[in-house]
């Protein structure tokens, strides 16, 4: 251990002391350069980041992230906190900092009798759905299993239910935080109102989350699955699945994409790797109802490919987990739209054609219905008054593409900008810097850096997309 420790000082200046005296805190694990495991744990799914933090420590209870947490801010460490990992520009990791690291907190507790879901701070969705799906409930989430409930949760939370129960966000009763004194506090609608206002979009930005209280909503087997389309039918489509969600009933979603077909079963050979429009569906209401649902959509144009029916909501989300892998080089912009103009199709039309590689894509998600009764100021998540949340991604295995894929992600971006309300979902931003993430709140912004300066003055939690405190 001593050779390692001596290896952690020269390369970060830690002192041995020190970190002797933290590994006596700590339940989890320490885990540094040298160490066996550091190159697998500094990993993060985004794999165009490769940052070498001086200690990760894998926390195992609250207890363990007040310890880290003060540990941080005693040695004067850039601290980032850790859940699933997904956030595309990396901000779960720091160069030289520490990581504050929740995968081993995954616990979660379902309570039939309120309905409700108590999950630690480091679960996956996938872990959530795991736990409430065989007792017929189901907590808002995203559209894949693999992502962190931390991350999402806290910048807002967009996903199959967001029409009918709105966003995570929208769900969530009671937070446990540790703020950067150390100490643990609960966020409620009756406890420290202000910081649940603020978690409530204002990303990692207050303090560790420990904990979230969920509330659970009926949901088990849902009507949903994606259709595809040739491409050359995009602006037919995306014109039609606008006007149909745009007044469709809450129990309606489905998200429209353009995307490479992957080379595999269950694909049919003769569409595979071929660039296709689609919508991912996910219909809550009566199941016998489905049906009669569903005939105007696919009488309106026949799909190529239709794989929509009935299907457990996890299996739903975590249908697209095997395309999108941990490991890939992602490249991320997003933006809030109201409505697209015949002007703004026409660029959807443009650059679905010039999809770069096979795993890019753009995706539009829904975010009327639920999502968009709740006020503009109820919670730091401010564009309830959108309809869409758009992305765009490049995404492949190779970074040779990089450069390929990025430049297609901003040009694309920027040519369907002038369409948009001017910001983008705080998640699915990449490196706009602070003007973006000003941009992500709008008007919600300054009381942000308000709450920011009550709860943590100093910015001891910078590593995200920067809330900078301001009185
Ligand atoms: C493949 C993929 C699919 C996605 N799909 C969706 C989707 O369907 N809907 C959607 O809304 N978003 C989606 N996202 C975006 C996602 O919400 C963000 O990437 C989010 O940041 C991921 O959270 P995480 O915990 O996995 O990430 P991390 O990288 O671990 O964390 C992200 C940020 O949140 C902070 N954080 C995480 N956990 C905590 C905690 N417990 N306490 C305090 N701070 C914390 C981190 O410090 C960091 O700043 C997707 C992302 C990917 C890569």
């Amino acid at each position: 251990m001593s050779d390692i420790l001596t290896d952690v000082k020269k390369a970060t200046g830690l002192s041995q002391e020190a970190i002797a005296a933290l590994r006596t805190k700590i339940r989890g694990d320490l885990i540094q350069p040298g160490d066996p495991l550091y190159d697998t744990a500094r990993k993060v799914y985004n794999a165009m980041i490769d940052k070498h933090p001086a200690l990760i420590v894998r926390c195992v209870d609250t207890a363990d992230v007040s310890s880290a947490v003060e540990f941080g801010y005693e040695q004067g460490l850039d601290i980032a906190v850790r859940g699933g990992s997904h956030n595309g520009p990396g901000l779960s990791s720091v160069e030289g900092g520490l990581v504050i690291d929740l995968s081993r907190m995954r616990g979660i507790h379902v309570d039939l009798e309120k309905k409700t879901v108590r999950v630690e701070g480091g679960a996956l969705w996938g872990d959530v759905d795991h736990a409430t799906y065989p007792f017929g409930l189901a907590v808002p989430t995203g559209f894949l299993s693999t992502t962190g409930v931390g991350g999402l949760t806290l910048g807002g939370g967009i996903g199959y239910l967001a029409r009918r129960y709105g966003l995570t966000i929208d769900n969530l009763l009671s937070a446990d935080i540790i703020l950067a004194d150390g100490c643990l506090v609960t966020a409620s609608k009756d406890q420290n109102e202000d910081l649940f206002w603020a978690i409530r979009g204002g990303g990692g930005n207050f303090g560790v989350v420990t904990s979230f209280l969920f509330q659970g909503r009926p949901v088990k087997t849902v009507y949903g699955g994606p259709m595809f389309w040739p491409l050359e039918d995009t602006a037919d489509i995306l014109a039609y699945w606008q006007d149909l969600i745009l007044k469709a009933p809450d129990e309606l979603n489905g998200w429209f994409g353009l995307v490479t077909v992957p080379p595999a079963a269950p694909f049919p050979e003769i569409y595979q790797l071929k660039k296709m429009c689609l919508i991912t569906w996910c219909y809550t209401g009566p199941l016998e109802k489905a049906e009669e649902v569903f005939k105007p959509i696919r009488s309106f144009r026949q799909p190529a490919i239709d794989f929509t029916g009935p299907i457990p909501l996890p299996t739903l989300q975590s249908m697209f987990d095997p395309i999108y892998p941990a490991g890939l080089q992602w490249y991320w912009k997003a933006d809030f739209i109201i409505r697209y103009t015949d002007d703004a199709i026409d660029v959807h039309v443009k650059y679905g054609k010039l999809l770069p590689t096979p795993h890019s894509t753009m995706h539009i998600y829904p975010i009327n219905g639920a999502a968009a009764r709740v006020g503009k100021r109820d919670t730091a998540w401010g564009y309830r008054n959108a309809n869409f949340t758009q992305v765009i991604v490049g995404v492949d295995p190779d970074p040779a593409n990089n450069e390929r894929m990025i430049r297609w992600a901003r040009d694309y971006a920027q040519d369907l900008h002038p369409y948009s309300l001017g910001g983008g979902y705080v998640n699915m931003i990449m490196d706009e810097g602070q003007e973006g993430v000003k941009a992500a709140y709008g008007e919600n912004y300054t009381r942000l850096a308000q709450i920011k300066a009550k709860y943590d003055p100093n910015n001891l939690f910078h590593i995200n997309q920067n809330i900078i405190p301001k009185m």
